[in-house]
């Protein structure tokens, strides 16, 4: 095994495009590492960057102590595993896994050992003597699996895998590889621009956005301390609510109502900007009729008009109409385009306990977990508390 160290690594395209700019990242001995953006922003092209299939601009990559910038990519003992699991249709699993060591020209006493070790973890055993046409989606994915295994390579390296599949097989999926990675302990490189996939998978997850490394964290950590708008709204789903809100040095004024920055460090981190965007997460709300009173000691409780509700079983949504002000409007047009998406959106999503009666049309009362609340600087993104 071993680890992948990235320092100020770039690529420029032959037509002058920057789609890697100046990331450094280390992966550590056996992590699980996850890039994770949105289309374009570069995180193909950096897993082919630590593969050799994509050269190097500037910078500098390591892979273990050696530095590979001018290694090929089938000195650098990594495995890939593909989107389209490019498995040969007229082998069987057994040759499909046994092919790289044949191409290695391993002795077959140590080839058939090891496809069957190899089987054996992905329990593809008695599916050895199968063409591909004839497994199910998981199975064809436990091949490429199995043929990134049976190298032993120092990493693994994922280019979306799952998105092909159906979503039941991608959860089942998911696991899966999460419990092989733990269990084989190999350091992995997994690209999606899904986020569910890079909170559920990887111990660590670092998040790109046009060529910039933006943040780099357990899920955890890029859930609750985002350091940008852009990294807030990328992770979670349904998304953070931003909401421009005037700010008096102890109070917010939002456009669900007036509520306190209680916290003296985030009052502090707002400092003297009187606009500021204010971040809530859905399940930051409560229904306040369900609210302990202990509770509603602290927080805030805003009084909205619901448009909409979804009942999902477990939870439900409730979807908040909202106008921002005038004098706001212009700023927050700039912002969300350079965010590129609606995550200014002009109704905020509230997550609610299944046990709500809150419906459509209802004047509501929402618990606010003021505790909660991150404060961004409308100019920068950057997240201030
Ligand atoms: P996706 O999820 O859509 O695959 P990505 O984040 O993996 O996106 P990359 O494939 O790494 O993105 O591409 C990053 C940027 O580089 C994109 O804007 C893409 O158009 C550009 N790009 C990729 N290959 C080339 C190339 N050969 N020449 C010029 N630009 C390229």
């Amino acid at each position: 095994m071993a680890a992948i160290t990235m320092k100020n690594i770039v690529k420029e395209y032959g037509d002058g495009f920057k789609a890697v700019r100046d990331v450094s990242l280390d992966v550590q001995d056996g992590e699980f590492m996850i890039l994770v953006g949105p289309s374009g922003c570069g995180k193909s092209t950096l897993l082919r960057m630590i593969v050799g299939l994509e050269d190097i601009t500037s910078g500098e990559m390591r892979i273990g102590d050696r530095v590979v910038n001018q290694v090929a990519p089938r000195e650098r003992n990594l495995s890939m595993v593909f989107q389209n699991y490019a498995l040969y249709p007229h082998l069987t699993v057994y040759e499909n896994i046994a092919f790289p060591l044949r191409l290695a020209k391993k002795p077959n006493e140590e080839i058939d050992r090891r496809v069957r070790e190899t089987a054996e973890v992905l329990e593809l055993t008695e599916h050895l003597d199968r063409k591909p046409a004839n497994l199910s989606g998981g199975q064809r994915q436990r091949v490429a699996m199995g043929r990134a295994i049976v190298r032993q390579a120092d990493a693994f390296l994922f280019d979306e895998p799952l998105s092909n599949l159906d979503a039941k097989l991608r959860g089942q999926m998911r696991t899966e590889i999460s419990r092989l990675q733990r269990r084989l302990g190999v350091t992995t490189v997994y690209v999606t621009h899904d986020q569910t996939e890079a909170m559920t998978l990887g111990d660590r997850v670092a998040v790109l956005r046009k060529g910039v490394l933006q943040q780099v964290g357990s899920p955890r950590e890029l859930y609750e301390q985002p350091v940008n708008l852009f990294v807030a709204g990328f992770i979670g789903s349904p998304s953070m609510n931003f909401l421009p809100a005037s700010f008096d040095g102890t109070h917010l004024d939002t456009p669900l109502g007036r509520v306190p920055l209680d916290d003296p460090r985030k009052a502090e981190a707002a400092g003297d900007r009187q606009v500021v965007l204010v971040g809530i997460r859905p399940e930051d709300f409560e229904d306040a009729e369900l609210v302990s009173a202990e509770k509603r000691q602290r927080g805030a409780t805003v009084r909205v008009r619901v448009d909409v509700t979804e009942w999902l079983g477990n939870e439900q949504y409730a979807y908040v109409p909202y106008e921002a002000p005038a004098d706001l409007a212009g700023q927050l047009r700039d912002l969300s385009r350079e965010l590129d998406s609606d995550q200014l959106r002009t109704q905020a999503v509230v997550a609610l306990d299944a046990a709500s009666l809150i419906t459509a049309g209802d004047e509501a009362e929402l618990w606010i977990d003021t505790g909660k609340l991150h404060i961004f600087d409308p100019a920068t993104g950057e997240n201030l508390t």
